[in-house]
């Protein structure tokens, strides 16, 4: 909904309102809250509430760490659980500078850059519907995770005992109130895993879907002594997990550009283009999709995480498929990525990509309808198909090879993002592992 200031206003005293917790991301996807007490109100409404830019990971310089907070009041929210001080409201904040301007390191930001992009071209929307996964850990006495699973179930699996399934149960009732749109929730196929759906909306909502989704997904956990985690492949031996995105563009009358009733597999012109867009840019866009070192031991054959830069409309096992529906639901979806991702950075290199599919008229190569993990390496020459960046490094190197991604981050974002990941490969590859010692130890 859009709101007035003062229908904010109207609403804090309504609801008897007491804190106000400001939302934004930084640069690696980590959400930053600030909280002010209700007084504060005035100050936030006329752009002016200041805070200390340098103390945010990939954000400023020291000399010019004063930013402020412009409130998208679209975003207005009564957090469901009272708190004995009194009702906390949620805004998400976009971050600006000193003298009024956008500050170009704030990953909000630049998406609504890419957006308005996309709307010079002539489209309107940019839709995305998430497919969060997570893993129910318990916790220690400290807070801390275990590794310990709270369950043995398996995908769809409804045992009549089963705890997870009140807590996600919990977990959609508490996302409804928060206005959610659950399409699904289910278990996983792993032990301890589970993925909620929530209805897809436009780009910018959709991801700050995202990361309120994460915070209470870990917060219901917790209630019931469990740790919620999106790392993408915490444990051997078991499915990952993903964060696919289905995306669709719309045109200026509300149309699904993606869709075309005498195209071929009635899918338009541009959804082919825009689909070259991502196959081309694929092994660039996996740094920003991909963030993790661990986001790597996810995309390996065999536990239904694409490997291969393919795209199909049957079967799973590429990084794109084409969902069956058709009309208005015509979309594709991305299954490469996962949740560590910074949302608003994935779904700004997303889209850019798409948008030099379709500028530059990128068509992509036929589909693989074959299981591609069950191709032998000569198949897959023939076919041309290429992998995936199969570490966080390799994924780096090809991002900043790819002019594609400096106009999508940003110049700020784009070298920022790049020091930062650098320096995260260089730790953990000068690191020796458990893994390592129980290998070489005694046997060298
Ligand atoms: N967990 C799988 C992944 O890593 C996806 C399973 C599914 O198709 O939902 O992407
Ligand atoms: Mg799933
Ligand atoms: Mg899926």
């Amino acid at each position: 909904t859009e709101y007035t200031p003062d229908d904010i206003r109207k609403m804090v005293k309504d609801e008897d309102v007491r804190f106000l917790r400001l939302m934004f991301t930084d640069l690696l996807g980590t959400v930053k809250n600030v909280e002010v007490p209700i007084s504060q109100l005035e100050q936030l409404l006329s752009g002016k509430l200041m805070f200390d830019g340098s103390s945010i990971d990939g954000f400023v310089r020291i000399e010019e760490s004063d930013m402020y907070l412009q409130p998208d009041l679209s975003t207005w929210m009564v957090f469901p659980w009272g708190d004995e001080h009194g009702k906390v409201a949620r805004l998400t904040c976009s971050v600006h500078t000193a003298d009024g301007e956008q500050f170009a390191g704030d990953p909000r930001n630049n998406l609504m850059r890419v957006l308005e992009e996309m709307r010079e071209m002539g489209f309107s929307d940019f839709n995305i519907g998430p497919e969060p996964e997570f893993f129910l850990f318990e916790m220690d006495e400290n807070g801390r995770p275990t590794k310990k699973l709270n369950d043995q179930g398996s995908y769809f699996d409804l045992a009549p005992m089963d705890l997870a399934a009140n807590v996600r149960r919990d977990m959609v009732l508490e996302l409804e109130k928060m206005g959610f749109n659950v399409e699904a929730s289910h278990h996983e196929v792993a032990p301890g895993q589970h993925e909620i759906d929530f209805e897809y909306d436009d780009a910018i909502r959709a991801a700050d879907h995202i990361q309120t989704f994460k915070m209470v997904v870990k917060t219901v956990a917790r209630r019931y002594g469990l740790y919620a985690t999106f790392m993408p492949k915490p444990l051997n031996g078991v499915n990952g997990s993903g964060m696919h995105m289905n995306m669709s563009l719309f045109d200026k009358d509300g149309k699904n550009a993606f869709f075309d009733e005498n195209g071929d597999d009635q899918l338009s012109q541009t959804a082919y283009y825009f689909l070259g867009g991502l196959l081309k840019h694929a092994k660039a866009l996996t740094a920003v999709c991909n963030p993790t070192v661990n986001s790597y031991k996810r995309l390996v054959p065999g536990f239904e995480a694409p490997v291969y830069i393919a795209w199909s409309g049957a079967n799973r096992s590429p990084m794109v498929r084409v969902p069956i529906a058709r009309g208005k639901g015509t979309r594709l979806e991305l299954r490469s990525v996962d949740p560590s991702a910074n949302p608003y950075l994935a779904v700004a290199a997303i889209l850019k990509a798409g948008l030099d599919g379709i500028k530059n008229q990128i068509t992509p190569d036929d589909p693989i309808d074959r299981n591609i993990y069950s191709m032998d390496g000569e198949e897959l020459k023939l076919d041309h198909i290429q992998k995936l960046p199969s570490t966080l490094h390799d994924a780096l190197q090809n991002y900043a090879t790819d002019d594609m991604m400096k106009e999508a981050m940003g110049p700020h974002i784009y070298q920022n993002f790049l020091d930062a990941k650098n320096m995260e490969w260089t730790a953990y590859s000068q690191n020796v592992s458990q893994w390592e010692r129980n290998r070489y130890l005694d046997m060298l």
